[in-house]
């Protein structure tokens, strides 16, 4: 499995060295730490897109040395990216949800191992946003809006999209455009990367944010050019031919997103704003993929799943029930075990755990006699919940036990199972579990969560109020991640773990003081 960018950071960082765990808050403290040599007066917990204070955008992106290079560094839009990204990680708008993040990060790096640069540390991330849209920040972070995987109508076109994305990074286009705004200094170089996040996110929010400020006579220039877009179309076909994904659903997706536009009348979806569609550009792709063969690539389970999800997520639990039942009974559209999968994550929610318990039989018999859908985590943790709904400890844990071995990385599933784990008193088992997978996902505040929850259980006063730290300063709380350090040094410990406490209380300060104590 791919190593998550965050991760590979934090494991190179020399301060992670000396500390044991958690390896996360420190590192990404020293990165963030990268601001001190501006002064600032930002809140990084607010989203980016929502604090366009000029303070924030002259103030709130790190050093980034000398502007006079045409293209910045490597490390430098990394940087753009993780500040950027810690932002957005502590807003509404993120979508705080492990298996749709997991899904994409499969996807995403399925279609990275083809780019030009395998190597380099991508993100995939979705946003609760229904308009269309997918957007690439400086660093391979990779933003896919809810509207987007609602709007694809095959894991190709979604595929496409991503292609595009990472192409635009693998290619520094992002780098490029900031860069190219020489002479205006630090200030105008932050507020252009922050007008580009907002651009490619929510037209609306983006429009009332630039008002105040002068990034709106910039906007244009955020746009990518139609060389970059021509640039990104055909090294995207490319991954996406490698990665064995249909390369005719590039062009179908743009047509039909052009259709709907012209339909909508200046309401177009900002996928389209931010990558302008020419009939040009249509037509050059079109010439590549229509030499080629058409091929019917099938969409995964995962990525069916994934939709399953957020369909049923519009509606309420009745309104769910009745929509895949009817969607079942009617026997046309669609995939029946992703259906199925519907009606009993719908059924739970509506509490009829007993019914639940008959379709997922269903749902388990239909996905076996199919060899591409055998092998599901999604399933297996909804299986898991349907145990625990009724109310059978015994069973679901020695479930879990088995199943949380065949999908370790699946984070859904480690959830449920330390949840349980907790619940029988099983602290020790679930404390192991959690620290695995932190050390796969640093930057998950859940884990810290239950990881805070198992040392309670433990009495072990130091490493609750520490893992509860690090789970507030993720979620872009310093206040309250402060406060637990000096709950957790309170409750004393060896020389080693009060010196680490007392530098993440040092950093945490300086970040506080930094941000205007907010
Ligand atoms: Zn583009």
């Amino acid at each position: 499995m791919k190593k998550l960018p965050l991760t590979g950071m934090a494991k190179t960082s020399p301060h992670i060295l000396k500390t044991a765990m958690p390896v996360s808050l420190t590192s990404i403290l020293s990165r963030l730490l990268e601001r001190k040599r501006t002064k600032r007066c930002a809140n990084f917990t607010l989203m980016l897109m929502l604090c366009f204070s000029p303070c924030v955008l002259s103030e709130g992106l790190p050093d980034l040395g000398d502007i006079s290079q045409t293209v910045l560094t490597p490390l430098q839009e990394r940087q753009i990216g993780q500040q950027s990204m810690l932002q957005i990680r502590a807003s509404k708008q993120f979508l705080d949800d492990a298996e749709i993040d997991d899904y994409l990060n499969q996807l995403g790096f399925k279609l990275v191992e083809n780019s030009a640069e395998p190597g380099q540390g991508f993100e995939f991330f979705a946003i609760g946003d229904y308009n269309i849209n997918a957007f690439a920040m400086p660093g391979g972070f990779i933003g896919v809006n809810v509207g987007l995987l609602l709007t694809v109508q095959s894991e190709s076109e979604l595929a496409a999209v991503l292609s595009h994305e990472i192409a635009h990074v693998t290619q520094h286009h992002l780098a490029r455009i900031i860069a190219g705004q020489q002479g205006d200094g630090l200030a105008s170089i932050a507020a252009l990367a922050v007008a580009i996040l907002a651009s490619r996110n929510s037209p609306q929010a983006a429009e009332a944010a630039i008002v105040s400020m002068q990034a709106r006579t910039m906007q244009k220039q955020l746009d990518f050019t139609r060389t970059h877009e021509q640039e990104a179309d055909r090294i995207g076909l490319d991954i996406l031919q490698k990665s064995n994904f249909s390369i005719h659903a590039m062009p179908e997706f743009l047509n039909r997103l052009q259709r709907a536009t012209q339909l909508l009348e200046g309401h177009a979806p900002s996928y389209l704003r931010t990558h302008p569609i020419t009939g040009d550009r249509i037509a050059d792709i079109e010439n590549r993929v229509y030499q080629q063969p058409y091929r019917l690539i099938p969409d995964s389970l995962g990525f069916q799943l994934v939709r399953t999800k957020l369909i049923a997520a519009q509606k309420t639990a009745p309104d769910a029930i009745a929509y895949f039942s009817d969607a079942l009974g009617a026997q046309k559209h669609g995939n029946p075990v992703a259906q199925r999968y519907g009606l009993v994550s719908a059924l739970l929610r509506n509490n009829e755990a007993k019914r639940a318990a008959q379709e997922l039989a269903i749902l388990r018999k239909q996905a076996r006699t199919n060899p591409l859908y055998r092998n599901s985590p999604m399933i297996e943790t909804l299986a898991g919940q349907v145990k625990r709904a009724e109310n059978n400890d015994p069973a679901a844990l020695a479930f879990y036990r088995t199943v949380v071995q065949t999908y370790p990385q699946h984070r859904a599933l480690v959830y449920d199972y330390t949840d349980l784990l907790l619940q029988d008193n099983q602290a020790e088992t679930a404390v192991k579990l959690l620290s695995e997978q932190l050390a796969r996902h640093p930057s998950d505040t859940k884990l810290y969560d239950l990881q805070a929850r198992a040392y309670a259980m433990q009495n072990k006063r130091l490493e609750q109020h520490q893992a509860q730290a690090y789970s507030y300063a993720w979620q872009g709380n310093l206040h309250a991640a402060v406060e637990q350090l000096e709950l957790a040094k309170k409750a004393g410990g060896s020389f080693y773990q009060l010196s680490t406490l007392e530098s993440d209380l040092r950093e945490l300060r300086e970040m506080l003081d930094a941000s205007g104590g907010k």
